[in-house]
């Protein structure tokens, strides 16, 4: 059985007092549940204080990125080691908007996996098709070359804390959420893929976050899919009641 993970996506949102404030009404109500596992992902000068702000709670903290080297020239950069530094637990890589605004390819989303495995971060790897790839007919086909590309090389001992995020990119940030039909067909494919890579027990325990525009009106039909281990949510998550409707969506 598979603890559905909710996590949420601040992006480049929010100041300090509404980061900590925000963050203050998700640990006191998401605390209470053992269900689900909550996540948050602020910007990086918000994160040492979330991470303070959760200590004691269940609530995961993350990055929203991270460099695939541990150290050196790359000024603007943050390290996976300085992740883990400052407490955080969590790092979301390979999300749409950096692979489409900062030009990651999946290779390089496959070293900053390695980094952040090396340093014990959880990762939520995000892979999913353009509405054009999809118009295509590809939508599998790319999900296989990014999955392909990520995972290359790990075996599934080191893998084992690898969290998928399924975002088809024209369901973010849009209002424009994938059919829970939809979502299921992708998820089932990431999880026989991986189950021919790193065996069946692998994919049997592999969670996979749906992620593209969920909402309190469109999360219990999509959560409610066996296959559909909780949500990666970008606006709704910046809203303390729609985070909170859409983690109780993922406890029935
Ligand atoms: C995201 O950024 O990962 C995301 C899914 O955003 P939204 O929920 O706003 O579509």
């Amino acid at each position: 059985m598979r603890t559905p993970f909710v996590a949420g996506n601040w992006k480049m949102n929010l100041d300090g007092a509404r980061a900590a404030a925000l963050v203050e009404s998700i640990r006191s109500a998401a605390t209470k549940t053992t269900a689900v596992e909550v996540g948050v992902f602020p910007p990086y000068p918000y994160l040492a204080d979330v991470v303070r702000r959760c200590e004691g709670s269940s609530v995961r903290v993350g990055a929203q990125n991270c460099h695939a080297q541990n150290s050196g020239a790359f000024t603007g950069e943050v390290a996976a080691p300085m992740v883990k530094d400052v407490g955080a637990t969590h790092v979301i890589l390979g999300h749409s908007e950096r692979r489409q605004f900062c030009g990651e390819d999946d290779a390089q989303v496959r070293a900053k996996l390695a980094a952040a495995l090396a340093h014990g971060l959880v990762p939520i790897v995000c892979i999913g098709e353009t509405l054009a790839e999809r118009q295509a007919q590809r939508t599998l086909d790319v999900i296989r070359r990014q999955l392909d590309g990520a995972l290359a090389g790990f075996s599934a001992a080191q893998l084992a804390p690898l969290v998928i995020a399924y975002e088809p990119v024209w369901a973010i940030g849009t209002g424009m959420n994938a059919t829970p039909a939809q979502a299921v067909e992708v998820h089932r494919f990431i999880r026989a893929s991986c189950a021919e890579r790193f065996g069946a027990a692998f994919a049997a325990a592999l969670r996979i976050q749906y992620g593209g525009s969920v909402k309190p009106e469109n999360a219990a039909e999509l959560l409610s899919e066996d296959e559909i281990d909780g949500a990666l949510v970008g606006g709704a998550s910046l809203d303390p009641r729609s985070f909170l409707s859409i983690v109780q969506a993922a406890t029935v």
